[in-house]
């Protein structure tokens, strides 16, 4: 699950990570009123931001014309005029796809003067089993950009799962993106507060891009996270009530929140052939074959050990309703699974939404003799697989045709 800047920002603070005051609007009204706030309060910047769940909003463009989902002003009525250009409207960025997203509620924070701007992530290293604190000196741009050209910009510390980032490391990469005195102290807690905001909220990524070096009224300089970008690991969120929370469905296609409704674990892909499959395992599998013999898989859907004939039913419309899919491939090994129960599934299904795409359908294991029986005697047209090999080659070809 993925979450808004400011709710990434709400947690990031209560692990001792300096952000910038301000609040959140969904209003013109309610964004002015923040900025006179913060204006009363010294400052003389303040920052309007669209908050959608894609990055590269300060380049952005609306449809509407207007030009960038993070702006700064010094005027509290230009705030409230920017926010009215935003809310309601949708941006397209490098991040969001031509459809764009639409924005639904603005971040106004106050805008101090930034002297630098750093990047700095969490990431789990897979192929070292390890979290890793990558930093770089080079920040509010693309960080893949700096990855492929000059690699040797973005430093990197792993850290040991079991004794947690060190005071040490944190410090050792303050040093080198050129911090000195006082920051080097500051950076560190700051970094050991970013790592813990990783750990303990089972999050899969933090990124701070750019995590900034601001001048203070009195002329002191000191560190603030300017954007925040936090990804959830779903598998651990039963643990974490407020995060739970956090949840905006309307950032999330409406075709996996009908899914998740079923409890059904589906998600999108671009191809073309949909797949229906029992267990994880043989779901990956199912879209390596479709791929292997030369087609494309259009979604990912496990529908679990014990599926009963509505979820088989609601699994059926749910990939049907997604338009690029061409032909349909269930592919179920019946270990728990009992095959009359999906074959059921689909007959039901089929005459209920009218299908007309090939479907092809591989049934093996537990009860498989009814279940063919079943989609026999259903009178559809239904091609049917005698391994997985031939039943993905078959469903291939007839979206070739
Ligand atoms: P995105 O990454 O989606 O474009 P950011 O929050 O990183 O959004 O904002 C883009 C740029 O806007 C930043 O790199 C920074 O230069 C500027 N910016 C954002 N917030 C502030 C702020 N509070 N004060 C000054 N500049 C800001
Ligand atoms: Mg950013």
């Amino acid at each position: 699950m993925n979450i808004h800047e400011y709710q990434a920002k709400q947690l990031l603070a209560q692990y001792g990570v300096t952000i910038q005051q301000g609040g959140v609007a969904a209003t013109a009204d309610e964004a002015r009123t923040i900025a006179e706030k913060l204006f009363a309060g010294g400052s003389k910047n303040a920052v309007v931001k669209s908050q959608i769940h894609a990055g590269g909003r300060g380049k952005g463009m609306f449809k509407s014309g207007f030009k960038g989902g993070v702006k700064l002003s010094a005027s509290a009525s230009e705030i409230g005029a920017f926010a009215q250009s935003m809310l309601g409207q949708v941006l397209v960025t490098k991040q969001t796809g031509p459809d764009g997203k639409l924005v639904s509620r603005v971040l106004v924070e106050a805008a101090p003067k930034i002297l630098k701007e750093f990047y700095l992530a969490v990431l789990l290293d897979r192929a070292i089993s390890r979290p890793v604190m990558m930093v770089s000196a080079e920040g509010g741009m693309d960080i893949e950009e700096v990855a492929a050209k000059t690699p040797e910009k973005i430093m990197r510390e792993v850290i040991d799962p079991a004794l947690g980032m060190m005071p040490y490391q944190a410090r050792k990469l303050a040093v080198a993106l050129g911090l000195r005195g006082d920051l080097i102290a500051q950076a560190a807690k700051l970094l050991v507060g970013v790592y813990k905001t990783w750990w303990e909220c089972d999050a899969t990524m933090v990124e701070i891009n750019p995590l900034c070096l601001i001048e203070l009224p009195d002329g002191k300089q000191s560190l603030i996270a300017v954007d925040a970008k936090i990804g959830l690991d779903d598998n651990a969120l039963y643990r974490h009530k407020e995060i739970q929370e956090m949840r905006d469905l309307a950032e999330e296609s409406p075709l996996e929140i009908e899914a998740s409704k079923f409890n059904l674990n589906y998600i999108k892909l671009d191809g073309s052939i949909a797949c229906l499959v029992n267990g994880a395992g043989l779901a990956m599998a199912t879209m390596d074959i479709i791929q292997h013999f030369g087609g494309s898989p259009a979604n990912f859907l496990d529908v679990g050990g014990g599926a009963s004939k509505d979820q088989v039913c609601a699994a059926f419309k749910i990939i049907f309703s997604d338009p690029s899919v061409k032909a349909i491939f269930v592919n179920i090994f019946g270990g728990i699974m009992d095959c009359n129960v999906i074959a059921t599934g689909i007959v039901a299904a089929v005459k209920e939404t009218g299908l007309k795409l090939p479907l092809v359908v591989r049934l093996e294991g537990n009860n498989v003799v009814a279940g063919k029986q079943t989609l026999v005697e259903s009178g559809l047209t239904i091609i049917s697989g005698d391994s997985m090999a031939d039943a993905a080659q078959k469903v291939v070809k007839s979206v070739a045709r």
